[in-house]
């Protein structure tokens, strides 16, 4: 327990950030669908302020082996993208490139399979299709907050997004395939980024499922099928995890013990916290600050926030 707090002291901690699309803000889309968002310039004016501030950038093998070889990680940060958006690459890249940074790009296989259903784009598409239909004012705001309301009713009480469609939307009918082409990396991009030094390709499942509401079994094919599946495409070994949605009611201890059994170097959560050298010991359940827009890097090092992990320790 007094470990954590005297790193914390002294700075010698990491953090990883959690990003998904990387993507300016479009105007005429609806705005609540676009939290995901973070525009190529904020991005890169977010790395000049804390690379102006001493902070570096690690890969995820780079933080892996400062952990284990007991390294100081002082002001270190960590990139990562989750589930395969395409964006990572036509607009992502060039800021990664730019700015010499590396990214690790998690990627969902039912994504470049084009087996996913991007329901809350689709719900986008049918919030704008109800409003010419009825001949309503075509008001962004107005769509914004039906969108908001209809987006909180599917993730209450749905999980199946045909049956959500057709419940609310009855006439609409969404092109599963059209949101995949436009939103997810394609397996010939995942390969071509592969390639690139600065990109690492992580595991992120199958189908983006709850893995703590499925069978053991049925958890472990989501992980191990996704890992393969990707190591085949890009003919490397895939190494890092990260678990859907990644709290501690989506992913668990029996969820990290699976990632270390499978072989992977680390696996990250969306618990909120900083990584210290205790993690060490917990190489699969990473903590990760979730990126928002407008980021201040003093949210990284506030007491706050190291306050919280060494309190959590305690209860671990
Ligand atoms: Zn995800």
């Amino acid at each position: 327990m007094i470990d954590p707090l005297i790193h914390a002291l002294k700075g010698n901690y990491s953090s990883i950030l959690m990003l998904h699309r990387i993507s300016s803000i479009k105007p005429d889309a609806l705005p609540a669908n676009q939290n995901m968002n973070v525009s190529p310039d904020e991005l890169a004016d977010f790395i000049t302020n804390v690379k102006r501030r001493g902070w570096v950038f690690l890969s995820l093998d780079e933080m892996y082996e400062r952990l284990v070889n007991k390294k100081k990680l002082s002001k270190t940060l960590v990139l990562t993208a989750d589930d395969g958006y395409r964006d990572n690459l036509t607009e992502g890249l060039e800021v990664i490139s730019a700015y010499k940074v590396p990214l690790c790009v998690y990627v969902t296989t039912s994504f470049p399979d084009k087996t996913a259903k991007l329901w809350w784009y689709a719900l986008e598409d049918a919030v704008c299709y109800d409003a010419k239909k009825n001949d309503k004012d075509y008001d962004i705001g107005l769509m914004n907050e039906r969108f908001i309301k209809l987006r909180s009713k599917y993730l209450e009480s749905y999980t199946n997004p045909e049956k959500y469609f057709s419940d609310y939307f009855p006439t609409f009918e969404p092109d599963w395939n059209s949101y995949c082409e436009k939103y997810c990396l394609k397996w010939d991009e995942i390969v071509f980024l592969s390639k690139n030094p600065q990109i690492t390709i992580g595991a992120h499942t199958v189908n983006h499922a709850c893995l703590q509401a499925l069978t053991y079994h049925d958890a472990w094919k989501e992980i191990e099928n996704s890992k393969t599946k990707i190591q085949d495409k890009i003919s490397l070994r895939v190494e890092h995890f990260c678990y859907p949605f990644g709290g501690s009611d989506e992913a668990s201890s029996r969820e990290y013990n699976m990632a270390t059994e499978m072989g992977f170097k680390t696996a990250t959560t969306t618990v909120g916290g900083n990584v210290f050298p205790e993690h060490k010991d917990r190489l699969t359940s990473l903590p990760r600050y979730i990126y928002k827009q407008s980021y201040k890097i003093g949210y990284l090092s506030g007491l706050k926030q190291n306050a919280k992990y060494v309190l959590k320790s305690l209860y671990v």
